[in-house]
This record gives C-alpha cells, structure tokens and sequence, in this order.
C-alpha cells in the first residue's frame, strides 16, 4: 500500500514502541501508588510532560494529557464561562465545531470567524472579533484537510492588546511536529495536541493550558492530572506520546525538509493535470498536505479507485471520510460545490518517496481520463 493519509493518522514509529513496551509488561503498576514500583511509572509520566512541553515550548505543569485531540478540544471549550460568549474560526475540526454547538444548548453564545477563499482569516477579521467581546476565541494553527496556516499569533496578539482576559485556544493537532509550535510566542492560554499525528499512539492527546486559568473538567473521580482529567493514566499510551514528541523536536527540521521535497514536486506533477485545482495553494500551508478538486469528477469514486490501486487517500477530514457531503471546509470557502464534491486529500509522511508520487500520478491520471 502507498500511504498517503499521515493526518488522518500516522505509522506508530518503531522507537517510540521500544519504550512504550516495558510499560505492558515490566512496570505495570498503578503511577498512584506509593511504593516504589508505582513511583517508577509515575516517573515515566513526568518524563513524557517535560518531552511534550518541550516541543511546545511550555512547562511541564501546563500539559495535561488526556484520550486524544478531540478530548483536548472539548476540554479547552470547556472552559467558557456559563451562557459565555464563544468564537471560532469556520474550518474548525467538529472536534470544536461540534462541541461549540453542544455548549449553546447549555446557554452559550456562538460566533463564526469567516475565512477568504484561501481558508484564511483575513486581518481585517479581527476587529470584528473584537466586537463580539468574546470569552473565548477557537482558531486552529493548521487545517487538517488544506493544510492552511492561519496567523494565529497576530490574531491573539490583537486579541490580548485589546483585552487579556479574553481566553484563546488553538488546536495544533496537525500544525505540531510538521512546523514549529511555540504555546508562548503565540501567547496562547490553551493549545491541543494529539499523539498520533505525530508517528505516537493512538488515543493519546494533551491540553497545554496557562495555569492562571485552570480548567474545568468533563469527567470526576479521580485526582489524575490535577483534578482536570480524572481517571487511571493510560501509561504506555503517555510514554509513546513523550518519546514522540522528543523525536518530533529533535527531528522537525530534517522532516520539514523531507515533507516540503516531497510536496513540490507532488504539485509540480498535479499541475500538468487538466482542470486540476489545488486549494489554498497561494497561502502559507503545512509541508505535508495538499486538496485538490478536478472538475467533473467524483471524489468519493476516485477515493475507491486509487484505492484499489493500492494508494490511500482521504476525500475529506478523516472523521468525515465515508460521507458523502461537502467538506465544510470548502463550503466555509466558498468552493464551488462541484468542484468541492471531486476534493481529494494527500497528506504525506516520512516513509513516502518520490516514485510513490510517479505511482500516484499515473494512476492519477488513468482514472481522470475516463
Ligand atoms: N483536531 C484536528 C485538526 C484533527 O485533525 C484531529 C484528528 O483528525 C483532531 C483534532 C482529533 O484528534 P484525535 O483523533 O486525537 O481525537
């Protein structure tokens, strides 16, 4: 199979299941306990916040880890004052989107940041934002299915000239590992991370949070994670997300550089496609990904095509994939809906190659002919 799906998920890398194993057999005490057998896991867990933070240019204390990205985004929603006023960005993962939503029917506020027809919220957006007088303000780093960075720094630095007190979150699922991600520099209060968009394991997340403002938690029973996120810690789990965050900081500018290769000539090789149209493509987007739509044909049938040679795509967000509605990622855009029912997605990892490309592009164009 040629994979090209890394942000739906990737490969478990094989260094992060070296030091996830010992955590299945060898030390399978609970990190609550006292004696010394449980006090050794409990170290693992500390090692794993210092390596995730340090990716993320956060402390220790700011990290808490949960089951995954779409519980480090309901937890960072969830910090929005009872019948508060939120905001979010129109292409958020409905990890947000659809959490935002359950949030109004308990008496919240909801506003929508529009994006052009890059995907990207113009500046001019942001007095209306202000305006709003939000509580909390949604905006990811990097969209899952274009790719397209959004300045979430600029954003938040308005934000907070204006106004401190307003919270801003930003889900850095696909952003982290692929470009760097500073929780200071972007002056953010709360950021979401996923352990297995970054070759880690699945069900495995944090919240990075500023401690000045504690979180509130979904679940209760527990005093894991201070409270926030109660419950027995998924050990090997947290292990494998810290050894793939150190390699992640360790190794991001040798897979920038591999994934940005890659990517160029998969969009040189794109372009000499007819009616081809590569999305966002004039903005700055991650080094991995890249949408495209060609007039005239059905995304969902190319999907099963290339599939039955043996190439992984995704046609849309992973967690929509299977459906066949228009991204509302694409609608948020604007794209004609034509256009964005023939959407395909290539996110690209460290395994794959220049041939695998050649491959891609000559199935590619077999089945376009048609
Ligand atoms: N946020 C974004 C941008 C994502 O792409 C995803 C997963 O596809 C998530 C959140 C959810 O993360 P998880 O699969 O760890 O729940």
């Amino acid at each position: 199979m040629i994979y090209f799906d890394h942000n739906a998920s990737t490969p478990l890398d094989e260094r992060v299941l070296d030091a996830m194993l010992p955590f299945f057999t060898t030390f399978y005490g609970n990190p609550s306990s006292l004696y010394r057998h449980g006090r050794a896991v409990r170290s693992a867990i500390d090692t794993a916040r210092e390596q995730v933070a340090a990716l993320v240019n956060a402390a220790p204390a700011e990290v808490i880890f949960t089951s995954g990205g779409t519980e480090a985004n309901n937890l960072s929603l969830n910090t929005l004052p009872a019948k508060g006023r939120l905001a979010i960005s129109s292409t958020e993962h409905p990890s947000v989107t659809d959490f935002a939503a359950h949030l109004t029917t308990k008496g919240a506020t909801l506003h929508h940041i529009e994006v052009d027809s890059l995907g990207v919220i113009p500046a001019s957006s942001i007095d209306y934002v202000l305006n709003l007088q939000p509580d909390l303000v949604s905006i990811m780093l990097a969209n899952n299915e274009t790719g397209v960075i959004q300045d979430v720094r600029l954003i938040t630095d308005a934000i907070k000239a204006k106004n401190k007190s307003i919270l801003v979150h930003t889900d850095a699922v696909q952003a982290v590992g692929k470009i760097p991600v500073s929780f200071k520099e972007l002056g953010l209060d709360l950021l979401t991370l996923s352990s297995h968009k970054i070759y880690g394991p699945k069900g495995c997340g944090a919240v990075v949070y500023n401690n000045e403002h504690p979180l509130k938690p979904l679940m209760f029973g527990g005093n894991q994670e201070k409270d926030f996120r109660p419950g027995t810690e998924n050990v090997a789990a947290i292990v494998g997300f810290g050894k793939a965050a150190e390699l992640a900081a360790i190794e991001l500018n040798h897979r920038h550089a591999h994934l940005a290769q890659l990517k160029q000539k998969f969009e040189a090789a794109l372009t000499q496609i007819p009616n081809l149209c590569i999305f966002s493509q004039t903005t700055e987007r991650l080094p991995n990904t890249i949408q495209f739509g060609i007039d005239g044909v059905d995304g969902e049938m190319l999907l099963m095509n290339l599939d039955r040679g043996g190439i992984a795509v995704s046609s849309g967000s992973a967690c929509k994939s299977g459906s066949n509605e228009i991204s509302p990622v694409l609608k948020a855009m604007k794209i004609a809906p034509n256009l964005a029912k023939s959407a395909i997605r290539v996110s690209l990892g460290m395994s794959n190659t220049e041939d695998q490309i050649t491959q891609f592009i000559n199935q590619l164009k077999k089945h376009v002919n048609h």
